[in-house]
């Protein structure tokens, strides 16, 4: 999307550890205006594939996965990371390890909000390794609802997350696709459709 895209170039900057910060308008300070224009890309990428929910994880998906909740007309669900009690068995739970902070923590979501009859779009701002989403894959199969796509903002190519999710067969589009990037050059992979 050649929206963010140029968005990327002006505003993004690129930081040790193959880090693309993009603070200033996806993931600190929120863009509302970008953030729309995401959601109704998404809204257009998956509007035939019958969402019943979107589901994300916090705290970086949660902005675009509301605004692209808009389009669709369905509720947001994210999965928690903060330690949470899982006395009652009430809770779908999944080990996911940080990309930017480089370790393991729990993601936790409330049974009651996903089930077998969902068909649910994943959203999240960054496909990296695909931890995150590996996570939230997993919350999925626990709860027995069917994967209607996953979306990301911005996937990096160079890393094989999202080469793992095509192979595993979903239906994975990702509206800005970094190929390679340095302090001085970043490069995207045409976009598929
Ligand atoms: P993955 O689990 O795919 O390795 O990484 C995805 C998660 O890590 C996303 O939820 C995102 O918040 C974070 N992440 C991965 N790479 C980057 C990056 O280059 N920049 C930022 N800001 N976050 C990233």
């Amino acid at each position: 999307m050649k929206l963010l895209e140029d968005r990327i170039l002006r505003d993004g900057q690129v930081r040790p550890g193959q880090v693309l910060k993009v603070d200033s308008f996806l993931n600190h300070q929120l863009d509302v205006e970008l953030l729309d224009r995401l959601g109704a890309e998404f809204y257009r990428l998956f509007r035939e594939d019958r969402v019943t929910k979107i589901l994300t994880i916090e705290a970086s998906g949660i902005a675009v996965a509301c605004l692209a909740a808009r389009h669709f007309g369905v509720p947001v669900v994210f999965a928690k990371k903060a330690k949470s009690k899982n006395l009652d068995g009430d809770l779908y739970t999944a080990p996911v390890t940080s990309y930017t902070y480089g370790r393991e923590y729990q993601i936790t979501l409330a049974k009651k909000f996903l089930g077998q009859e969902d068909r649910v779009l994943l959203l999240d701002d960054f496909l990296a390794n695909g931890k995150a989403m590996q996570g939230l894959l997993s919350v999925c199969h626990q709860a027995g609802c069917a994967v209607a796509g996953i979306g990301v903002c911005i996937e990096k190519g160079f890393q094989p997350g999202g080469k793992e999710l095509r192979q595993a067969g979903y239906k994975l589009r990702s509206l800005a696709t970094v190929e390679e990037m340095t302090e001085d050059s970043l490069t995207f992979r045409p976009q598929e459709e």
